[in-house]
């Protein structure tokens, strides 16, 4: 940038130059405070220096040119306004500086209050206010407190031991008791505390007090703490923080004075009223700090009518205003109230539901907004089965919610004894300091994972929500012992064997099996919970949304289901058709011999007698499934695995046969399947011989398959149904591989449905890329694409899922080489494009041709919306997702400017 251009860039802005859209420049707090300045609300004069004077500084070490001349300018503008000069010594004006970026962030400076004072200037605030010395000196001490803690790094228990200490000699516990003199001496020492840690006088100078806070907050933005909360939360890196200076009012200048929180309605439950906090004689953080009790905001009305009435004008304005939930900080001094902070509530699942509901009803939004306001994480989080709370439970722990859920379970420490138990029908949670790649088979065989050390990005943390399985993580107060097979939480003792229950949304532990039940928001879907006839305004809530939602998809959704049962709950939960029935657990069980059979055949007729034992079975599962599913499509993939998952596994059969063989016992039999086996051993048995390829290398076997879909389809549809079945087939890479089976079928097809009126389509999936490539070429062939996601991301990034994610997926989420597995949510760039490039080319070469997804991407959020946009007809998820595919696919019609909602 020319030196020019620098100089000429505008750093700081008034809080009357703001508003509220202008969140990335000022920061969410500098933007509200220009807002409600704007509103004429009593906010204290200031100006907010901007997010790219933050990058600026960041960027080169220093400020940027002009900066130092814009804020003295705006400085000297406050300072006329105010009729007083910064640190002035016989009637010091005093500012606070804070940050403020635009999401806000634990990790970055917070707050320093009271800059301007010094051993000079605190003599003229006690004239200032009519010679309370008490008052000056406590607002002295904790500058020095505040600005050694956040600007120079001093450890703050070094500040509250010193003030223990002279609480102590005092004879108290309240800081209240203690005088000017008793201030006057903390001071001090304060004073030396800076000194020792810092090497220098705690800084006399009002301007250098204020420089060296801007630099600070300047610097916050890449603590470490900061930065693994951006990470955590996938806030962008690079957006800086802005910092305010705002005039100093006082909360700390006698009982008519005070300092409080509040939100316009309740954040957990969304119930309408003031929620808040207010602490008389105090100043900022106090509220929160706990040093002494709070009273409910109600009881102000009793301390200051006046004051309270103003307040809850103001924040029925800023509702209106900002329609919505707002979360507001104000101050009042000796009987004037000051607003000090406002933005839009942080609220719980529930209450963002139900908050979205009472809009509507109070004409502040229309039901789009209403929409627009939740999100399907929110939904599923609703879900989720819960702790029944009613009896004596109480937590000994809390750790992150990591993977959300309910789980009770026999504590285990190693994963091999997670394994063990579980084969018994045992549920068991597996307990580790950290998870690593060996927990695996442990993970996937417990109900749950708790873990003392980790984040949300944790090995533990990642794989658990990529197997979908509670998990709660840095449970920091249990002291795991793998070696001794236990662990202690205060001051408890738990050992392999015994229960806990973990809660993967709340991040609670405890001791005992807690019970659990399905959500109220499941029994609504479900349709044990009657809308008409409820009063619960959560369910309310979920009902009216959920209705608009539908109203405004274009998306249809439908779901992955195998069996009747299946099938039957995801219609409950608005499934619109099955988007992916898969027909390989048809192959297993008792009928696992049967596959054996086939896959021995020696002859033809070894081949076809099995086929035909096979057949029946199959032809009864599809009828179930297409009977509940009547009118509605059913997609089935042919059979899709390596035959090899129908066989024993090859270490097992070994043992068996050599231990049989020195037995003397006659072992053609399992001499044969060993060989068999051995055969049929792939390197990446993944890439190797499953899916079309079986079909064209297997004689019979997908013709079997179509038969007993088509005979189902034509009994069921006799019967008085109606029944739509669509066949795909699986790993096509090649037009040739689909016009091969898709001929053959055709005539079973043909032969089979004769004047029954049943219509069976024939499709692929594209999951391989050769095939999205060549999708015009395809779809000459096929009457429908279902994008498989799950392999297409495998071939397509060239990941093993099964190794990939425990192996070292965590480090790629650490080093933000993606922001989320890609298993999780579609890649857009990359394997999204590989869909866009099938969809359109697919139907340029056939513009009827069905587009859907039956991936694991179909139920995700971000997934949807993207397969919104590029056109698909409708997505396909599991059963439980199925409500929010719904929400989601409203959604992304409803969303405009793609913002998020965070
Ligand atoms: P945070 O983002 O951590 O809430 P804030 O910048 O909002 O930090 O400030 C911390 C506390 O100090 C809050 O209670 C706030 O209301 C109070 N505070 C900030 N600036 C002033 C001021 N100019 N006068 C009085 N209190 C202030
Ligand atoms: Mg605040
Ligand atoms: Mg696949």
């Amino acid at each position: 940038m020319a030196a020019q251009e620098t100089v000429d860039h505008k750093y700081v802005y008034d809080f009357a130059e703001g508003n509220k859209e202008l969140k990335d420049l000022l920061g969410g707090k500098g933007a509200n405070l220009a807002e409600m300045t704007n509103l004429g609300l009593p906010v204290p004069p200031g100006f907010t220096i901007t997010t790219e004077a933050c990058k600026a500084y960041l960027a080169t070490g220093r400020e940027p040119d002009g900066l130092a001349d814009q804020i003295e300018a705006h400085l000297e503008a406050l300072e006329r306004e105010m009729g007083r000069r910064l640190g002035d010594p016989g009637d010091p004006l005093l500012v606070s500086v804070r940050s403020g970026a635009k999401f806000s962030m634990p990790g970055m400076m917070e707050t320093v209050l009271n800059v301007g004072l010094n051993d000079r200037s605190v003599v003229g605030l006690s004239a200032q206010a009519g010679g309370n010395d008490r008052f000056a000196w406590d607002s002295y001490r904790r500058l020095i407190q505040m600005f050694g803690k956040t600007v120079c790094e001093v450890p703050g228990e070094e500040f509250e031991h010193a003030l223990d200490e002279v609480k102590r000699a005092k004879g108290t516990k309240n800081d209240l008791d203690l005088d000017a003199d008793d201030l006057r001496g903390l001071v001090d020492a304060y004073k030396k505390i800076f000194a020792k840690h810092t090497g220098r006088e705690f800084p006399q100078e009002p301007r250098e007090q204020l420089d060296l806070a801007i630099r600070a907050v300047f610097e916050s933005w890449n603590a470490e703490r900061a930065v693994l909360y951006r990470r955590q939360e996938r806030i962008p890196a690079d957006l800086g923080t802005a910092v305010n200076v705002v005039s100093m009012v006082f909360g700390n200048l006698g009982p008519d004075s005070g300092t409080g929180v509040a939100f316009t309605r309740d954040p957990a439950s969304g119930a309408q009223g003031i929620y808040g906090d207010y602490l008389a004689n105090a100043q900022g953080e106090d509220v929160v700090a706990g040093i002494r009790n709070t009273v409910p905001l109600q009881e102000l009305e009793q301390l200051d009518k006046k004051s309270y009435d103003e307040l809850l004008d103001i924040m029925a304005r800023l509702e209106g205003h900002y329609r919505d939930l707002c979360d507001i900080e104000f101050t009042i001094e000796r009987g004037k109230l000051w607003m000090l902070q406002t933005r839009v509530g942080k609220r719980t699942a529930a209450a963002a539901f139900v908050i979205a509901g009472q809009l509507v009803d109070e004409g502040l939004i229309d039901l789009d907004e209403a929409l627009h306001r939740v999100n399907g994480a929110q939904l599923a989080q609703l879900m989720f089965p819960r702790f029944r709370l009613d009896h004596e439970f109480q937590p000994v722990a809390k750790g992150i919610g990591a993977s959300p859920g309910a789980a009770s379970g026999k504590v285990v420490f190693t994963s091999a004894r997670a394994v063990e138990l579980a084969a018994e029908g045992e549920p068991v949670i597996l307990v580790r300091r950290e998870t690593n790649p060996d927990d695996l088979n442990g993970m996937i065989a417990a109900q749950g994972i708790l873990t003392s050390r980790g984040g949300k990005t944790s090995h533990a943390a990642v794989v658990a929500r990529g197997m979908g399985k509670t998990c709660v993580s840095g449970a920091d107060e249990l002291e795991v012992d793998v070696p001794a097979k236990r662990f202690t939480v205060g001051g408890q003792t738990v050992v392999e064997g015994d229960v806990v229950s973990i809660d993967g949304t709340t991040g609670k532990v405890y001791l005992g099996e807690v019970p659990v039940m399905p959500s109220e928001v499941v029994q609504y879907f479900e349709g044990s919970l009657d809308p008409e006839r409820t009063d619960d305004p959560l369910v309310l809530a979920v009902h009216r949304i959920m209705t608009h939602a539908d109203a405004r998809r274009r998306l249809l959704v439908r779901t992955n289901a195998d069996t009747g049962a299946d099938a039957a709950r995801a219609r409950r939960f608005g499934a619109e058709g099955i988007g992916l029935c898969r027909t390989e657990h048809m192959f297993l069980g008792d009928r696992r011999e049967l596959v054996e059979r086939l896959i021995l055949a020696r002859t033809d007729d070894e081949r076809e007698s099995a086929l035909a034992a096979l057949l029946p079975l199959q032809r009864a599962d599809f009828e179930e499934i297409f009977r509940e599913m009547d009118g509605l499509p059913v997609t089935v993939r042919l059979i899709d695995p390596p035959l090899h998952e129908f066989l024993p596994p090859l270490e097992q059969l070994a043992v068996n046969v050599a231990v049989a063989q020195e037995r003397g016992e006659d072992v053609a039999q399992e001499e044969a399947l060993l060989a068999a086996v051995r055969r049929m051993h792939e390197e990446n048995p993944m890439l190797g011989l499953r899916g079309v390829r079986l079909g064209l290398v297997i004689p019979g076997l997908f013709a079997m398959q179509v038969r007993a879909i088509a005979e189902a389809a034509v009994t069921v549809t006799r019967a008085g149904a109606v029944a739509k079945p669509e066949i795909m087939v699986p790993l096509v890479g090649a037009v040739q591989e689909l016009e091969t089976v898709r001929a053959e079928a055709e005539k079973i097809i043909a032969e089979v449905v004769g004047d029954s009126g049943v219509e069976v389509l024939i499709g692929t999936m594209i999951e391989v890329p050769r095939a999205a490539l060549t999708a015009g070429q395809i779809a000459e062939a096929a009457q429908f694409f279902s994008f498989g996601t799950n392999d297409l991301t495998q071939m397509g990034w060239g990941f093993s899922r099964d190794d990939v994610e425990g192996a070292f997926f965590w480090r790629y989420l650490e080093l933000g080489i993606f922001g989320i597995s890609p298993f999780e949510s579609i890649d857009r760039d990359g394997v999204g494009r590989l869909v866009r490039i099938a969809a359109e080319e697919g139907r340029a070469a056939r513009p009827e041709l069905k587009l859907g997804v039956c991936g694991e991407h179909g139920g995700d959020p971000d997934s949807v919306h993207f397969f919104h946009e590029v056109g698909l007809d409708y997505v396909s998820c599991s059963p439980f997702r199925v409500p929010v595919a719904r929400l989601e696919a409203g959604r992304a019609v409803v969303e405009t400017d793609g913002s998020d909602s965070r």
